[in-house]
């Protein structure tokens, strides 16, 4: 199956961003705007998994996420892939969390090239996207005024992503979802 592994934002946040292409969309054309419901941070794409190994890669991602301590995420300024000249791809960047969602992507490579999983071989760039480029359109994205987001993501934990292509747009669910443990005090 297609999987990868990512962060789902909070409802505020899915809520806040919302709002936002609603504004951005009356202004734009040759856009594909991302459904709620699919907005994630992803953290590593893996493709095509044999079913028969999705038990193991499991296991060892729950044991990462024993490593792992819930850290606030909100959102930053606009961004383009691969440049703001010829966009494929419109995202949104994060102004805190960067840090601790770059170690978490790094970790999450680890566990998958000792799966033998190809490593992604592109920087990490933290990003939400947002909408992509209709096939053969000339994009123009009105944002109409830059963002200011209010909202933030507790990242309490992250996913293993099932990703099935379908011709109305690729239709996400998770797969297993890996808590953080809470810092507790320790018992006196
Ligand atoms: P569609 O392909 O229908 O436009 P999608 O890109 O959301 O939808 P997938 O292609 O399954 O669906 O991708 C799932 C996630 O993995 C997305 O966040 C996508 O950006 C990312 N992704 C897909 N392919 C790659 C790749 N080759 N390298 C890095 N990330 C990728
Ligand atoms: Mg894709």
């Amino acid at each position: 199956m297609r999987l990868f592994i990512g962060v789902w934002p909070s409802r505020e946040m899915v809520a806040e961003v919302q709002e936002f292409i609603r504004s951005a969309a009356s202004g734009s054309t040759g856009l594909r705007w991302v459904p709620p419901e699919n907005l994630h941070f992803t953290l590593r794409f893996l493709g095509e998994v044999a079913d028969e190994r999705v038990a193991g890669l499991t296991e060892e991602l729950q044991q990462a996420a024993t490593g792992c301590r819930p850290f606030p995420l909100t959102l930053g300024k606009t961004g383009f892939f691969p440049n703001v000249h010829s966009p494929r791809v419109v995202w949104l960047g994060v102004e805190h969390g960067t840090k601790e969602l770059a170690h978490l992507a790094a970790m999450v490579q680890t566990v998958g090239s000792e799966w033998g999983l190809e490593p992604s071989g592109q920087r990490f760039q933290p990003h939400l996207t947002i909408a992509r480029v209709a096939r053969g359109a000339l994009p123009m994205f009105v944002p109409g005024k830059e963002p200011r987001f209010q909202s933030t993501t507790t990242v309490t934990s992250f996913s293993l992503i099932e990703s099935r292509l379908q011709p109305g747009g690729s239709v996400y669910r998770s797969i297993a979802d890996f808590v953080f443990p809470e810092d507790r005090p320790i018992d006196s």
